[in-house]
């Protein structure tokens, strides 16, 4: 890897360039050489793994939708590096309309997986570092962005996955990164070399990360002067030496193993989350795009962050419309569809997702151009589209869960529908509407139980809580972006104090 053209890594490594299938893809994951630990065991296969599969397969549905030409304006966009066409998870927006189209794309992909589709980090990582590099380069005279853009042309080239690694584990919060009692709790250079650098650290529940071809670091927070040694950032392949992934359990994870997919709810489809850890990583000098500019990492948090808070107007209402057609669907199959109450909670079910994706839009409508020439969202209103999916998304399930009804937590398993011996009972008993076979209700119940409690409901309400940061972590961007004093001069204006 080291000093090695990318290109031509790229080329052994990958085989060919251009748009990846769903199919090339998957089979793309079969070269990596990832470390993985889950349930205390080394995972040999992750590929095929019951348990991990339908996160790739989540993955894949990115690179499906890119070959479906129905979805071509939105899945696919034009280099502004090489004029090529390509995957718009790795594109670098060009204008106000790119960043829209990012926002519906990721909406269509929430519909059609139900889940979190994991590849957007990347993509928000790539936007972020080729705004920030260009102005660390300007600033301090550093060559970060062109290495930058060799980089994306690798990543362009082969329609790559790109995981974003951005969340230390923090340790001691009330403590800066140098004061802690392990310097390791927050991702630090050890070593520096001519050919590059050493890191040491661990990153936190990350989304998609063992299905990705590369890992980009990130810093998590605003650093200071004396600790250079956090301000990081830098992209290696995923199965870099000395990187270990230690799989996350998901809620109802192990239903998965059961042989009974009616009982997952989603079985095609799912999220991913891991811990990751840097166990003195190499990294070459051209794969670093931050090393020790500790006045860059706060501003490299924000812009990410900012991307990632605008991904959210897109993802989560895709998913959320999934579990709105689920909540209508159980409504019909129990005959109370038109019942006023459950139209009202319908109604009000679609009004808090169409203002997440109104957030969505609207942060990418009111976008602009950086120095870089890279497109970015309005900070303030991404943060706002944050804030509320953060709270949306849970007084949706609560009303889809209302609508559902108390079966949707105490069904018993496909395997009793299946038994001879007591299924006639279930199929007899749980019958809804005459006309509506009693499978479709169970399988519509159990889609809606993952969503709100069980393994989708990972991605769907804790992911819209914590993911792309915290909800203080949005407040104080919030109160950071905007102009308090103006209002008050509104204020003070109309009621005739001077101000
Ligand atoms: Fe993409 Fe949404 Fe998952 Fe983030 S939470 S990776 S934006 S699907
Ligand atoms: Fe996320």
């Amino acid at each position: 890897m080291s000093g090695e053209n990318l290109e031509e890594y790229g080329l052994k490594r990958w085989g060919k360039k251009g748009l990846k299938t769903p199919e090339e893809y998957i089979e793309s994951l079969r070269k990596l050489d990832l470390k993985i630990y889950m349930f205390g065991e080394r995972v040999k296969n992750f590929v095929d793994h019951p348990i991990i599969r339908p996160s790739i397969n989540s993955v894949a549905a990115t690179y499906e939708v890119a070959h479906d030409p129905l979805y071509a304006d939105l899945a696919t966009a034009t280099s502004h590096l090489t004029g090529n066409k390509v995957n718009r998870f790795t594109h670098i927006h060009q204008s106000v309309d790119d960043l829209a189209k990012k926002v519906k794309l990721l909406r269509v992909l929430g519909q059609k997986t139900g889940t979190c589709f994991q590849r957007c980090v990347g993509m928000d990582a790539l936007n972020a570092l080729s705004i920030v590099t260009y102005e660390i380069d300007q600033k301090m005279g550093t060559n970060y962005y062109q290495r930058f853009l060799n980089y994306l042309r690798y990543v362009q080239d082969f329609d790559l996955v790109c995981g974003g690694a951005m969340t230390d584990p923090k340790g001691d919060r009330s403590l800066r990164p140098t004061k802690q009692a392990d310097p390791d709790l927050y991702l630090r250079v050890v070593e520096m070399g001519d050919d590059g650098i050493v890191v040491r650290g661990a990153k936190m529940h990350q989304t998609g990360c063992i299905n990705s071809h590369e890992i980009i670091v990130m810093p998590t927070i605003t650093l200071r002067e004396d600790e250079g040694a956090y301000a990081l950032s830098f992209a290696i392949p995923s199965d870099a030496k000395g990187i270990i992934y230690i799989y996350g359990r998901q809620s109802c994870d192990t239903r998965k193993l059961e042989g009974a997919p009616m009982d997952v709810g989603n079985p095609t489809y799912g999220g991913q989350e891991a811990v990751m850890i840097f166990d003195d990583v190499f990294v070459p000098w051209d794969r670093v795009f931050m090393c020790g500019e500790w006045q860059f990492a706060g501003r490299l948090v924000e812009v990410f962050a900012s991307y990632h808070r605008q991904s959210y107007g897109g993802c989560k209402v895709g998913v959320g419309d999934v579990l709105i057609g689920a909540a209508q669907t159980i409504a019909e199959y129990q005959g109370v569809a038109n019942a006023s109450h459950i139209r009202e909670k319908i109604v009000e079910m679609i009004h808090l997702n169409e203002t997440l994706h109104a957030c969505g839009l609207a942060c990418s409508y009111e976008g602009y151009k950086a120095a870089s020439g890279t497109y970015m969202v309005n900070e303030l209103l991404a943060n706002v589209c944050k804030l509320n999916v953060t709270r949306y998304p849970y007084e949706i399930a609560r009303l889809a869960t209302d609508i559902a009804g108390g079966l949707v937590v105490t069904m018993p398993s496909e395997k009793d529908f299946r038994s001879p011996e007591v299924g006639k009972y279930l199929e007899k008993y749980l019958k809804g509407k005459a006309d509506v076979p009693t499978e479709y209700r169970v399988r519509i119940l159990r889609l809606i139980e993952n969503m709100v409690i069980g393994l989708g409901a990972v991605s769907y309400l804790v992911e819209s809580l914590h993911g792309a940061g915290s909800p203080q972590a949005q407040r104080i961007m919030i109160r950071r972006q905007v102009n308090l004093e103006e209002k008050q001069r509104f204020a003070k204006k109309l009621a005739g104090i001077p101000s």
